[in-house]
């Protein structure tokens, strides 16, 4: 979602001649985008505010800008905390930005826009980009969360949930396809109530179908699943479009019931189980990857190991964990039982040393396999090494020459780590790459 929202505020200011600038002390704006889901995101927005303090002090041109979730949250507070501090943007002003730096430039005006509102004015129609994409490219579709999950502040930073109007999504897949893009995620904090309350509009499951007709768009993901709310149309898209890759993001939460109750997440572990087998049975080679949050206000021993318990039975392909911290404004902030922090981190500790276990076994299995990958661009190990995704999401590093970049190309895994694979390009493997995608294709 952020960066989805950095890559519109390049493509705005872009429209008012600003580029991007690897190095700061190049700079004539420094725009910081903030997470506030977790209380470590937050910190980290406040430390490299705070030591932008001495570079504006010695560049007083030098314009700051805060936007994203923390600017939301503390509002025109911060400019009152923070003389440094020049703009401060919401999550829905990122179209106002021009407007607002225009003010600064005449008036000297230290400004805040913290309101919500819910045109998408600040998403590309695809007439003007400045913005280059890259092989894969982030479409939201959707705005803000009604769930009001009770550890989370996205509902008080991010607004009530709004769907983007499905032929405006499709005007913006198109015309990225027109640029290059391979492959769209569809964003929203809860896809699968897409188009909900709106007369007329598609669900998500049309809109999936809809968006898999775009020509020459190879990939389509999305993110993020409410286990809530995932129905079998939605399942059923696995198995009928073939752009549709074979991923989804499940945030699970917990193994608990009790604690799942707690969070008010509308689910059991045994529905949310369920949901798995049956979409494993849709769609075979479906991966599938969670969220999980140790430590919860009264999380006892019970509670963690049933957590455990659950990446023994779901198997997931990856896993996002995290300690809980208490937000503002959460119901979760008000619960008793706090777990002290050591204990978190213990829980935090175990957890992750689970799953690296599942994902090595997941990942050791892709070896010898040919799979195809959509090459995105050089790989971060370095050298001339490429690297791309498997439509599981699985990361692939291999050699092979920059042309291939935006190319979807068979690639045999020879080796697994943690977090990502390596293989050889083998082109001459096509022919029977088309047979394991035929046969894994349709989950029969
Ligand atoms: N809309 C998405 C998640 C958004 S937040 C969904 O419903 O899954 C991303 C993840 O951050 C959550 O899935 C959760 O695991 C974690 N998270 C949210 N609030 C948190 C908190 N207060 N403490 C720790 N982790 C939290
Ligand atoms: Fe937060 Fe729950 Fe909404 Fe996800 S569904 S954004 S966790 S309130």
């Amino acid at each position: 979602m952020n960066r989805y929202d950095s890559e519109r505020l390049v493509e705005i200011l872009g429209e008012e001649q600003f580029v991007l600038v690897d190095d700061h002390r190049q700079a004539d704006l420094i725009f910081i985008n903030t997470c506030t889901v977790r209380d470590k995101a937050e910190q980290k927005a406040f430390s490299y505010l705070g030591r932008l303090k001495a570079v504006k002090r010695r560049r007083p041109e030098l314009v700051v800008a805060l936007g994203g979730c923390v600017a939301q949250q503390h509002g025109e507070d911060l400019l009152r905390r923070l003389p440094h501090l020049d703009l401060v943007v919401g999550t829905h002003g990122i179209s106002e930005v021009p407007a607002m730096l225009a003010r600064f430039e005449t008036t000297g005006e230290r400004q805040a826009f913290v309101e919500f509102g819910y045109d998408f004015g600040d998403a590309p129609d695809g007439r003007t980009y400045s913005w280059r994409p890259g092989v894969s490219a982030f479409v939201t579709i959707m705005r803000g969360c009604d769930n009001f999950c009770t550890y989370c502040i996205v509902p008080f930073v991010r607004g009530r949930e709004r769907s983007r109007s499905s032929d405006e999504i499709i005007r913006e897949v198109e015309s990225l396809v027109e640029r290059g893009v391979r492959e769209v995620s569809l964003l929203g904090q809860n896809v699968n109530s897409y188009g909900q309350g709106v007369s007329g509009e598609l669900d998500f499951a049309g809109l999936l179908r809809r968006v898999a007709q775009v020509d020459g768009l190879m990939r389509i993901r999305f993110t993020t699943s409410h286990p809530k709310d995932l129905l079998p149309p939605l399942m059923r898209c696995f198995n009928d479009l073939e752009p549709l890759c074979p991923h989804i993001h499940l945030p699970v939460q917990s193994g608990s019931d009790r604690i799942l109750q707690r969070m008010k997440r509308g689910y059991t572990r045994d529905h949310y189980l369920g949901l798995l087998t049956e979409l494993r049975g849709i769609r075979k080679d479906v991966a599938v990857s969670s969220d999980m949050i140790v430590g919860f206000p009264g999380e006892g021993e019970d509670d963690f190991q049933q957590s455990l318990s659950l990446l023994e039975e779901a198997r997931f392909d990856a896993l996002f964990s995290f300690k809980y911290s208490d937000r503002p404004q959460t119901a979760a902030c008000r619960l008793d039982g706090k777990v002290k922090e050591e204990v978190k981190l213990k829980r935090l500790q175990t957890l992750q040393s689970l799953q690296e276990r599942i994902t090595l076994k997941k990942n050791e299995a892709q070896v010898g396999q040919i799979s195809r990958v959509l090459v995105e661009g050089p790989s971060q190990v370095g050298g001339s090494q490429l690297s791309g995704r498997t439509p599981q999401n699985r990361v692939v590093n291999f050699q092979g020459p920059p042309q291939l970049v935006g190319e979807e190309i068979p690639v045999l895994v020879t080796k697994a780590h943690a977090h990502s694979l390596e293989g050889v390009v083998c082109l001459e493997a096509n022919a029977s790459l088309k047979v394991v995608k035929e046969r894994s294709w349709c989950g029969k």
